[in-house]
């Protein structure tokens, strides 16, 4: 009788189970890319799920192989053509099974000695990302887990840097801010809060009709703030915004820092990935002038979650986030010790994140971050298309990469009718399970959301959903 330990670390049953769950994921892809798996989600409610786990645990006969194939169907399928919701990619197999060669080894990257390759590819990873966006040579960074802790350890180093005091020793005396555009994404909003400058440390620059930042009433809010005794330090473009996919005008953003010498820092989580596509990567003209920018890969580069790059223009500056004194002059250690990333990172023990992507890179190329971040990209002026062909549906915005949000209108209703409609509609949809949307407020009207995120939406798709929309929403009184 083997010990749970031995049955746990035995080479033949790791070798029996991992080729079964290739196979079953392959046959998964391939049900996928043939359209024979339905729907893209299972919805159930939590209470029901978390019951369901809790049993499973419990169960008097146990097979991993009935388990792993409840997990998949239970997961929503972000390969599917119908996912169309929140800002996730859907994966290169190949970077799976990077992850799984990351897990098995287990090596942390915090500490060069406990992980070399994956510590070092990032330095290889971040190159590769500087390079596309522009930025200088000599730019540096590191990769950390996602785009909310990314912009923080950005923003700390801005505060570190720009502050006129040595914050990190001395504390901070709440006079500093930062402007961003009103329709950026909440974890500005809230680093800004976890560095305690409270509310009035995040001034919201109004959007246009497009929901780009008003760059023209900058200076007017950056005059009315310090009138109000507030230290401006920085200032954070997004590119693009969550809820529609508005890119900032980085260029004019990047003209005002450097005149009023301030920090820029742009939140490109979403949108950072254009700077691959050829045929996009206009929209993040000025990205190059920032002093610092954040990507995500999992949100368009086929990379589990989460893998986020954080990139400085100068690197020197990347070892600003917890330095000791105000100029990074004084921070030799961290500076000797490039290598450990962890003095530059909020994680101490952080996975091989640099693994899966760099595998990408070593067998694809960055022309796969093209194909695949223009794909999705087209595909959100093709549903703008096929929603200005029909009546009864109003577009919130131009889109301009792959988040389309729009509403079903109908005749005779009031706007709050429509708000609860469009809410029913979305509700109704996440129930079947056939596609799989979100829903936004924009200017105080309900719209719906999507993100398209699959390379194998195609036109039929789109049109598909604007009939399940329209079906919904003529049934609903
Ligand atoms: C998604 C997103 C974030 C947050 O990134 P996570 O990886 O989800 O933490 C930040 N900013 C923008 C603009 C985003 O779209």
């Amino acid at each position: 009788m083997k010990s749970p330990l031995e049955k746990a670390l035995n080479p033949n049953s790791f070798r029996e189970q991992s080729h079964k769950l290739v196979d079953m994921l392959a046959d998964y892809l391939e049900n996928i890319q043939t359209e024979m798996h339905q729907p893209v989600l299972k919805w159930q409610p939590p209470e029901k799920a978390v019951k369901k786990w809790e049993d499973r645990l419990n169960e008097e006969s146990k097979s991993q192989e009935d388990f792993f194939r409840d997990l998949i169907e239970d997961s929503i399928h972000v390969h599917h053509p119908h996912f169309m919701g929140h800002q996730l990619s859907p994966i290169a197999p190949l970077a799976a099974t990077a992850s799984l060669l990351t897990d098995f080894l287990n090596n942390g990257t915090g500490i060069y000695e406990m992980g070399p390759p994956g510590s070092m590819m990032e330095f290889t990873v971040i190159r590769e990302v500087a390079k596309a966006m522009g930025l200088p040579t000599d730019s540096g960074g590191f990769l950390t887990s996602g785009g909310t802790l990314a912009n923080l350890t950005a923003l700390l180093a801005a505060r570190s840097f720009k502050a006129e005091k040595n914050v990190w020793k001395e504390g901070e005396s709440g006079d500093l801010a930062l402007m961003v555009a009103e329709q950026a994404h909440y974890s500005v909003d809230r680093a800004v809060r976890i560095m305690g400058w409270g509310e009035s440390g995040i001034i919201k620059i109004p959007v246009n009709d497009n929901f780009e930042m008003r760059t023209d009433l900058l200076e007017q809010y950056y005059e009315k703030a310090k009138a109000e005794g507030k230290r401006v330090i920085a200032v954070v473009g997004s590119a693009c915004s969550t809820a529609t996919g508005a890119f900032d005008d980085l260029e004019a953003i990047a003209d005002f820092c450097e005149n009023n010498n301030l920090w820029l820092h742009v939140d490109g989580a979403h949108g950072g990935a254009l700077c691959f596509s050829e045929k996009y990567k206009h929209l993040l003209n000025g990205i190059h002038r920032a002093d610092s920018v954040i990507m995500d890969f999992h949100k368009l580069l086929l990379t589990p979650v989460t893998t986020t790059a954080v990139v400085f223009r100068d690197k020197k500056l990347s070892y600003q986030t917890f330095a000791q004194k105000a100029s990074y002059l004084f921070n030799k250690t961290a500076e000797e010790e490039w290598f450990n990333l962890a003095l530059r990172t909020f994680e101490c023990t952080k996975p091989s994140l640099a693994i899966p992507v760099y595998s990408l890179f070593y067998s694809y190329g960055t022309s796969l971050f093209d194909d695949f971040v223009t794909k999705v990209c087209d595909n959100g002026r093709s549903l703008a298309k096929l929603i200005n062909q029909r009546d009864n549906f109003e577009l919130a915005h131009d889109p301009q990469c792959n988040i389309v949000c729009f509403r079903y209108v109908k005749e005779g209703k009031t706007t709050s009718e429509l708000d609860e409609l469009n809410r029913q509609i979305r509700k109704t949809i996440l129930k079947t399970g056939n596609f799989y949307i979100v829903q936004t407020v924009l200017n105080g009207k309900q719209y719906l959301r999507t993100t398209l995120g699959s390379p194998m939406t195609e036109d039929k798709h789109l049109s598909l959903l604007l009939d399940e929309i329209e079906i919904i929403g003529n049934r609903i009184q």
